[in-house]
Order: structure tokens, then C-alpha cells, then sequence
């Protein structure tokens, strides 16, 4: 007897592995095989993924040039009580992939969708950043041409909450130095590349460590990434109050930028961060 059932007149968005297979989950395994039909944003990927779990079953394509037709379609199947998963090529599907107009027309028309949760690189890689992620924002993939970059990372520069990209790593060294040209060089930053592959690799360091690292090792330029930016105003609540009380005392003393040096040679601190903090005292 099969561990769950899939309810007729249904959409699963189900979520597969972004790399290593033991990922998928038992529900997700019994929804593809249960279901009436798979929409994949690639037909030959997901055979692939399919074939493993040994899921003879049949699969249609719904990627972002055929979504709007694909969305009429299978709302019509699910009117007539047949039952459909989504996935797409890695992941949760909709996350900077296919889905959202097929999910937002079928819930306008009061059907049911069923989330079928599991891998998301996006949340792989913030759990183990060592980053904030009592709040974050997700940017999705940044600009490919220099200038509309620049322009993203400009406009985030202080944002407070940790920042989440998906980024291509031939580009990575490009990104990091239009980071370093929009935040500043002792911005931390933490990438997360091939995760639950085989050169699995969490990095993180300040915006000019990691250019010089990246510049070092080729291979940080394969495979997939996810880059983080901590916040502004994280930084600046790490910095302990004896700092600030000692640089409060100095800005008395001598100009914000001597000031703030000193405070961070001190305090083993990053000046930049207790420049921030003077900013943010002085707009209070
Ligand atoms: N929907 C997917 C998800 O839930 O993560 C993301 C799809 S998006 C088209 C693909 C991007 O996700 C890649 O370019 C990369 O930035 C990121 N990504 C996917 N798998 C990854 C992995 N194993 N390691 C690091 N980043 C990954």
C-alpha cells in the first residue's frame, strides 16, 4: 500500500534535489509516480531523475516560453479531476524557475495546490552561511551585463537584511569586485558552490579576501553558486558597545575617518563598519 495518496484535481509543486538524489523526499517520490502527468521545465532532464527513482510516468514541458498556454491546459485537466505535479530541471520550482503563472491561475480559479516541499539552494546555502537569517532577502540572479549589476548591488547597499543572489561562477570575480566597488571592500560575503555535490565548497570572507581567493583557484569559477552578502545593519549591531562608547569618545576628538580607524585597530573591527555606524548615529 503506497505511504501517501495524491488527491484527484490537484497541482503538486514538487521540489527535487539540487545535486545529491538522496534529497528527494518519499512524498515527492509518490507524487510523481501517483500523479496523472509531470510538467518539467525539461522533459529529458527530469526522465533522467525519474528513471532513477524507477517512475515510468508521463511528463509534458512547461518552461517559460510555453507556460502561459501550458497553464490553460492543465487547469482544464485539473477541472476534469486529473492530478498534476510541477517540477522543474533542480530545486523548488517558481524559486528563479517556471511555475508562478501556472500556480497564480490555477489558485485565481479556486483550485487545489499542494506544495511538496525539499531542496532549495537558496535556503541550503543560508543555513550554513553563518550568516543573519532572521531576516533575508532573496535577489534571484543578478544582472549579467556590468552596469545593470553595479546598479543592483548599488541600490542594496544598505539593505540591512542578509542578501541572497544566484549567480553564475564564471561571472563570480566580476560580481565581487562590483561589490567591492558598490559596498566596499570589508563587506562579508559567503559563496556557496556545488552544494551536496562532490567539490561542495562554503567560503566566506570579506569582498576583498574573497577576490583575492577566488582569483587564486580556478576551479571556484565551475559548476553553480549562491553568493550572500551580510546586511548593513547586522555589521554594525555586532559591534560591542565599549567600541562604540570609545569611538564616540574619539569623534570628539578627531576627525570620523582617523577616528574610526583607530577604533578599529583597537578592536580588531572593520573600519568601514564603524564608519557605517557614525552614518547611521548621524541620520538618527
Ligand atoms: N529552483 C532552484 C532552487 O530551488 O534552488 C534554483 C533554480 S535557478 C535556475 C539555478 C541556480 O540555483 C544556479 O544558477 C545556482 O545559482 C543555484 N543552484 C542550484 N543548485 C545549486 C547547487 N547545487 N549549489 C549551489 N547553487 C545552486
Amino acid at each position: 500500500m503506497n505511504q501517501y495518496m495524491v488527491e484527484a484535481g490537484t497541482l503538486y509543486v514538487v521540489a527535487t534535489p539540487i545535486g545529491n538524489l538522496l534529497d528527494i523526499t518519499q512524498r515527492a517520490i509518490e507524487v510523481l509516480a501517483q500523479v496523472d502527468v509531470v510538467a518539467c521545465e525539461d522533459t529529458r532532464h527530469s526522465a533522467r531523475l525519474l528513471q532513477h527513482f524507477s517512475i515510468s510516468n508521463r511528463t509534458i514541458s512547461l518552461h517559460d516560453h510555453n507556460e502561459r498556454q501550458r497553464q490553460e491546459q492543465i487547469s482544464n485537466w485539473l477541472k476534469e479531476g486529473q492530478s498534476v505535479a510541477l517540477v522543474s530541471d533542480a530545486g523548488t520550482p517558481l524559486i528563479s524557475d517556471p511555475g508562478f503563472h501556472l500556480v497564480r491561475h490555477c489558485r485565481q480559479q479556486n483550485l487545489n495546490v499542494v506544495p511538496v516541499p525539499g531542496a532549495c539552494a537558496a535556503i541550503a546555502a543560508l543555513c550554513v552561511a553563518g550568516l543573519p537569517t532572521d531576516r533575508f532577502t532573496f535577489e534571484g540572479f543578478l544582472p549579467s551585463k556590468q552596469g545593470a549589476r553595479l546598479s543592483v548591488l548599488e541600490a542594496l547597499k544598505d539593505e540591512p537584511r542578509t542578501m541572497v543572489f544566484y549567480d553564475a561562477p564564471r561571472r563570480i570575480i566580476d560580481t565581487v569586485e562590483d561589490i567591492i566597488s558598490a559596498m566596499g571592500e570589508d563587506r562579508y560575503v559567503v559563496i556557496a558552490r556545488e552544494i551536496t555535490k562532490t567539490f561542495e565548497t562554503i567560503h566566506d570572507a570579506t569582498a576583498s579576501e574573497l577576490l583575492a581567493w577566488l582569483q587564486q583557484d580556478a576551479n571556484q569559477e565551475k559548476g553553480e553558486l549562491v553568493l550572500m552578502i551580510e546586511g548593513k545593519t547586522a555589521v554594525i549591531d555586532d559591534i560591542p558597545p565599549i567600541a562604540k562608547k570609545t569611538l564616540n569618545l574619539l569623534l570628539k576628538e578627531m576627525k570620523p575617518k582617523k577616528a574610526c580607524a583607530v577604533t578599529a585597530e583597537i578592536f580588531g573591527l572593520k573600519k568601514n563598519d564603524l564608519y557605517a555606524l557614525t552614518l547611521a548615529e548621524k541620520q538618527d
